[in-house]
């Protein structure tokens, strides 16, 4: 049977034209899709783009845990009338929106695929025809048993389909924006596309999706540097609503062994604060116990966030901080473990 999509126009720069009498981009009526991508019309699959998202689009840097939640509930709210999502949405934060998605969406049966553009459809050299086409086609893709090839949340760009919760946008200018640094891709679209079933998430066929829409944003990212101050990271650690920090340590998760930081990070610990440990290398893990200087922060009760990206790690804080918001312990918890193939 002919798969039947939802396409969900949120920004970006993929949607955009120039205006002839100013030279700036500005968007244009996404409801006209087609007319701008009549290849569409050769794959065997309904699109459908209803104005359901919120107007006027925005650009990626506006995007808030708020509009998380409006496409939460957009997916959710038409998840049994389609066999697949496909995501437009800017470059500059999508892999946060994917990131967070990913642990909205529990038990996700069908493909959500992210795509955008690093130039705006209607140009000439325009990366978003061949992105926003291929999104369609994988999210349209069945297996024998008519399941989906990519039940999951993935972001399709430049050529390959990445785990949307493990993927960082890599360049401002290169067609091939984003990277997976800690995993390999779900799928290659060369002349064919080959999915790697192998590496992807299977969820239980028999129970339904199950959304989440809170999140609790309370949560701060920091890096360290040296010359890190003492009363700016006082500071940070006493702001009276924070619950979760992500921080940024060198190499495998090590960080400066003066006291006053490790106290401040104790403190912090015993206020019940989440403190988690990604490290500023994109590729590799933090371990803890390699170096003295990563011990003492277990020793501070910073707990690690492994090879995640410091996108999925703040976004699955929002998500764990709401889900148990009296459970600090399950959050940490959960925090070291991987819930939705992000570790
Ligand atoms: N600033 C734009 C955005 O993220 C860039 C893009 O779409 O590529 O919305």
């Amino acid at each position: 049977m002919r798969s039947k999509i939802l396409l969900i126009y949120t920004g970006g720069t993929i949607g955009m034209n120039r205006n002839p009498a100013t030279g700036a981009l500005e968007p244009f009526d996404f409801g006209h899709l087609l007319d701008h991508v009549p290849e569409l019309r050769q794959i065997d699959a309904t699109i459908e783009c209803p104005l359901l998202w919120s107007l006027p689009p925005i650009d990626s840097s506006d995007m808030t845990p708020s509009l998380w939640s409006d496409l939460a509930r957009c997916i959710a709210g038409n998840y049994d009338d389609y066999d697949g999502f496909v995501v437009l949405h800017g470059t500059d934060t999508m892999a946060y929106t994917a990131s967070a998605l990913s642990f909205m969406l529990e038990n996700l049966t069908k493909p959500v695929i992210f795509t955008g553009s690093q130039l705006p459809i209607d140009q000439l050299r325009t990366d978003g025809k061949e992105n926003v086409i291929t999104a369609v086609e994988m999210a349209a893709a069945k297996d024998g048993d008519g399941h989906a090839m990519v039940p999951e949340v993935g972001i399709y760009f430049g050529g390959r389909l990445l785990r949307g919760n493990r993927t960082t946008k890599q360049s401002a200018e290169a067609f091939r924006a984003f990277e997976s640094f800690n995993y390999p891709c779900l799928a290659d679209a060369g002349v064919d596309i080959t999915y790697h079933r192998e590496r992807m998430l299977m969820p239980d066929w028999t129970k339904p999706m199950m959304p989440h829409y809170d999140l609790d944003n309370n949560v701060i990212i920091f890096s360290l540097f040296p010359g890190i101050r003492e009363d700016i990271i006082q500071h940070i650690i006493h702001a009276p609503n924070l619950k979760a920090i992500v921080m940024r340590t060198f190499g495998s998760g090590n960080a400066p062994q003066q006291p006053w930081l490790l106290n401040a990070l104790r403190e912090g610990t015993q206020q019940g604060k989440v403190i988690v440990n990604i490290s500023q290398c994109v590729q590799g893990a933090v371990e803890m116990t390699r170096y003295d200087c990563g011990y003492h922060l277990q020793e501070a009760g910073v707990i690690s966030g492994r090879d995640s990206t410091v996108e999925s790690a703040v976004t699955k804080l929002m998500f764990l901080l709401a889900l148990y918001p009296d459970d600090t312990e399950m959050v940490r918890k959960l925090m070291e473990r991987g819930i939705r193939g992000e570790m």
